[in-house]
């Protein structure tokens, strides 16, 4: 008892490090809200108007994209754009194991049918070969989810997608930003949803989202759906659903877009500053980029042997952390009743086993990563000799 107080007595004292922290963008653009903020209160600005067409402009814009429609998160985001390009009940729509639950939950609602395929080893993301063996002739869509701020690979499906006919959906929720040489996410594909969640790299003070396109005919589907199936009010063309960007929201977004690519480049710094504080590490896998893909790291994720063990040593140390994602989806209980068998997406499953989200944000201190990284390798070490 004595050898453990002296011991803890005389451990170097690390900071706490949080997982995430928000209110660091929120202390940077408050004096660029709040004046707006008033504003719109006082005038009652809420819906539409010259804060959401003016988000969707520079939006769009910045990612390369003709058309951007600001709407209320990233799961009617997704929803919408399935919708748009013709993702209809029974439909099937392949996306990959390892993704939100969301990016399937927006085609079960519009009765279509998510397939799950398995990702590459060496980034996580969806598997080109496995897309191919999973075409039907029911198939409707592909969704590369970008995962972890690094792009899927859409040039690669744009050849099958074209000779099947089948639409290529990007989920770009944790992408804004990410760039491979054919350009931004969000205008890789036919079309994209992304989300403005308060978490991810571009956050709202809420829920938000957007769908982006170069094809005009997709824009006005998705506005006109987005707005009960109208363009000229209560004429409704279709049955759609309420889901708007609001004003407010768009406000927060505007700011910080424009502080975006220094946040992302502030995410690309600790990514490399991971690299090299934990390069070698005897059992930590580190995540891999594709050259001339930029990533915008909005997740760090390294792979470890007894994962949980090892969350359970960091939360003791002071360091948060996440799981991205714990049950891959296809073995939800949500998803049950599709069928699919534990050993089917071998990849995904083996990575839901092992993957950790160490803290990243763009104000993460050199000091902090420190810790995280002399962490890591402490438990990591007590990890693997208790086994
Ligand atoms: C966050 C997220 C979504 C859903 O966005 P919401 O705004 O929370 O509805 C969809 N797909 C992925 C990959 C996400 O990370």
């Amino acid at each position: 008892m004595t050898a453990v107080d002296s011991s803890a007595a005389t451990a170097p004292s690390l900071p706490a490090v949080p997982f995430l922290d928000l209110s660091a963008q929120s202390i940077e653009i408050a004096d660029e809200v709040l004046p707006v903020w008033r504003e719109q209160l006082l005038t009652a600005a809420f819906v539409g108007g010259v804060e959401v067409d003016g988000f969707e402009n520079e939006y769009a814009a910045y990612i390369g994209a003709t058309h951007c429609v600001g709407v209320s998160n990233g799961t009617d985001a997704l929803e919408l754009a399935y919708r748009a390009v013709g993702v209809g009940p029974g439909d099937e729509v392949i996306m990959p194991g390892n993704t939100f639950i969301a990016t399937a939950e927006a085609a079960s609602r519009i009765g279509a049918v998510p397939v799950f395929v398995d990702v590459d080893d060496d980034q996580l993301l969806i598997d080109v070969d496995a897309v191919a063996a999973a075409i039907t002739t029911r198939t409707r869509a592909i969704v590369p989810v970008h995962l972890y701020g690094q792009t899927a690979p859409v040039e690669q499906l744009r050849p099958l997608a074209a000779k099947h006919g089948i639409a290529i959906v990007e989920d770009a929720a944790q992408a804004q930003g990410a760039s491979a040489p054919a350009g931004r996410a969000g205008a890789l594909g036919d079309i994209a949803a992304t989300s403005f969640y308060p978490g991810k790299n571009l956050g709202a003070a809420g829920d938000a989202g957007a769908v982006t396109t170069d094809d005009p005919g997709l824009a006005a589907s998705v506005r006109m759906l987005q707005a009960h199936g109208s363009v000229v009010k209560y004429e409704h063309e279709r049955v759609g659903v309420n889901a708007r960007l609001d004003a407010l929201q768009a406000t927060v977004l505007r700011a910080k877009l424009r502080r975006l690519e220094a946040w992302n480049g502030a995410r690309r710094s600790a990514a490399a500053t991971y690299r090299e504080l934990l390069a070698g590490t005897d059992g930590v896998r580190l995540p891999a980029s594709r050259p001339d893909h930029d990533d915008v790291w909005h997740l760090y994720v390294v792979r470890v042997e007894q994962r949980d063990q090892v969350v359970r040593a960091l939360g003791r140390a002071g360091i948060g952390t996440g799981i991205h994602y714990p049950t891959p989806v296809h073995l939800t209980a949500a998803y049950a009743h599709l069928g699919y068998r534990r050993g089917q997406l071998p990849v995904v499953e083996a990575a839901a086993a092992r993957v950790l989200s160490l803290p990243m944000y763009p104000h993460l201190e050199r000091g902090h990563q420190v810790a995280v990284a002399d962490a890591v390798r402490t438990a990591v070490h007590a990890a693997g000799s208790r086994t």
